[in-house]
């Protein structure tokens, strides 16, 4: 079965390809020729997942599962969530999301946080959702060069690192993202 993954980001597309049953030839944007970044309108994490998936079932015809990740911060309710990546503007920079996370934080007590990875799943228009959560706290620097976004100030609950201290399988399997997708590769394997 042909089964595309709604991603412009190689490191995710070879890291889900390498965990995937063989039956499943997984294919990228590019591969189908769709080079447009999809716009990502809805005011959901879980609304842009199934977005992405509708838009290349509709347009391109091919079954197809998309990600969306968002980090959600107890004390400013739920922020930044769905605008994790433009938190700081819209130049998406990870640098100035963190330093704004952590000027909003600054006299907060409660610093509580997860990440939540939805994955939308678009076989033959059955839609099928897969949710990872981790839970964590939002450290007061940031600690670690490993990773991307949050990473250097998110501690994963029962750890005394943050994500950028953790090498990338450490954090995999721990992970939001590590979680929906192991839950999405079950599903597929049946
Ligand atoms: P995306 O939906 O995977 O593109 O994630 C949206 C935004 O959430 C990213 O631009 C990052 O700012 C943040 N994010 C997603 N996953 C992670 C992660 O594993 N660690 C740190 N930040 C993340």
């Amino acid at each position: 079965m042909e089964l595309v993954f709604a991603t412009h980001n190689k490191h995710k597309f070879e890291e889900i390809q390498a965990m995937l049953p063989e039956h499943i030839k997984l294919l990228s944007l590019d591969d189908i020729g769709c080079n447009e970044d999809i716009a990502e309108t809805a005011d959901t994490i879980d609304g842009n997942a199934i977005l992405k998936a509708e838009y290349v079932r509709h347009r391109y015809g091919y079954n197809c599962f998309a990600d969306d990740t968002g980090l959600e911060v107890d004390a400013l309710n739920g922020a930044p969530g769905v605008y994790s990546a433009r938190y700081a503007g819209e130049e998406k920079s990870d640098k100035a999301n963190v330093v704004k996370l952590l000027d909003e934080l600054k006299d907060k007590i409660n610093r509580k946080a997860h990440f939540k990875t939805v994955i939308a799943l678009n076989l033959k228009d059955r839609e099928n959702l897969f949710t990872g959560i981790c839970k964590g706290e939002i450290t007061k620097e940031t600690y670690g060069e490993n990773g991307f976004g949050y990473d250097p100030v998110f501690c994963p609950e029962g750890f005394k690192k943050t994500f950028a201290q953790m090498p990338m399988e450490a954090k995999s399997k721990i992970s939001h993202r590590g979680k929906a997708f192991a839950q999405l590769i079950e599903y597929l394997s049946k």
